[in-house]
């Protein structure tokens, strides 16, 4: 018998995290367990990265806490509606042109036109697309869809971003651009995150704290605070720490596969 819960309370005490797994598993229909029991929570205005190999579970974590796949064990809390996901692929409307994509999700939430155009103009040039308005998404390269599919994520400032691997196919000059991006929008909206990444840097980079996974069976290895996370003022960093961490992160992974 499954006891498997997923609550979304209209609660929202400011204190309480946005989201809490508390032994959650997800056991596949065919029988495949791609997760064992695990605990997490994310905070509110907290970017956690998610790390590890190839099938160790990370989408299905974060589809599990979008809503998007169910849950087979423990208990799942999410306090918030207003969330945003950035799939792996790019997945846009290919008869739609890129501000119309973008435009699509809060137009899908009720905002206004005019406050709509607004907030798409402002997440398309974000993402450096601003000539690319009118464009259809065959006419644009791997990197720029991926570019449109989060200026659509974006618009309409959602309380709490999943991100699945959603760089990982840009060139290292954008890619840096976009964390940077990301990182200043945050400052401003104070979204929560939950970022799935292939890159240690990035991780590091982005997150407060940092997941790291291991596969066979897909679970939690270990949950690390950054010695040095990203401030709401925008402060240096201590590239120093944030190197120690990655060198740490990098050989928790390598007894990962
Ligand atoms: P990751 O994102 O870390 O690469 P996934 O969450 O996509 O891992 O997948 C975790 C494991 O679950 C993999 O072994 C994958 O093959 C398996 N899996 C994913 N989706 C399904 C599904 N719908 N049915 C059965 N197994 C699945
Ligand atoms: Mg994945």
């Amino acid at each position: 018998m499954s006891t498997a819960t997923l609550t979304t309370p209209d609660t929202t005490a400011a204190a309480e995290p946005l989201i809490e797994f508390a032994q959650v598993e997800k056991t596949y229909s065919n029988g495949f367990q791609a997760v064992t029991p695990f605990d997490l929570s994310v905070g509110r205005g907290e970017i956690v990265s998610l790390v590890g190999p190839s099938g160790c579970g990370k989408t299905t974590i974060i589809r599990m806490a979008a809503g998007l796949s169910k849950i087979t064990g423990g208990t799942l809390t999410r306090r918030t509606d207003d969330l945003a996901y950035v799939f792996q692929d790019p997945t846009l409307l290919a008869w739609r042109n890129v501000r119309s994509n973008v435009e699509l999700v809060a137009k899908l939430k009720g905002v206004d036109k005019a406050t709509r155009r607004d907030l798409a103009t402002r997440a398309i040039e974000t993402v450096g697309l601003s000539a690319f308005e009118k464009a259809l998404p065959r006419q644009l390269s791997g990197g720029m869809k991926m570019r449109v599919s989060l200026a659509r994520a974006i618009t309409g400032a959602p309380d709490l971003l999943m991100m699945d691997e959603p760089f990982a196919a840009l060139d290292e000059f954008t890619r840096a651009t976009m964390q940077a991006e990301l990182l200043r929008l945050w400052r401003v909206n104070d979204f929560s995150a939950m970022f799935i990444t292939h890159s240690i840097s990035e991780a590091v980079t982005l997150g407060h704290r940092i997941v790291v996974m291991a596969s066979k069976p897909g679970r939690i290895q270990a949950v690390i605070d950054s010695p040095s996370p990203p401030t709401k003022d925008g402060s240096p960093r201590d590239e120093r720490a944030l190197a120690e961490l990655g060198a740490h992160v990098s050989t928790l992974l390598a007894g990962a596969h």
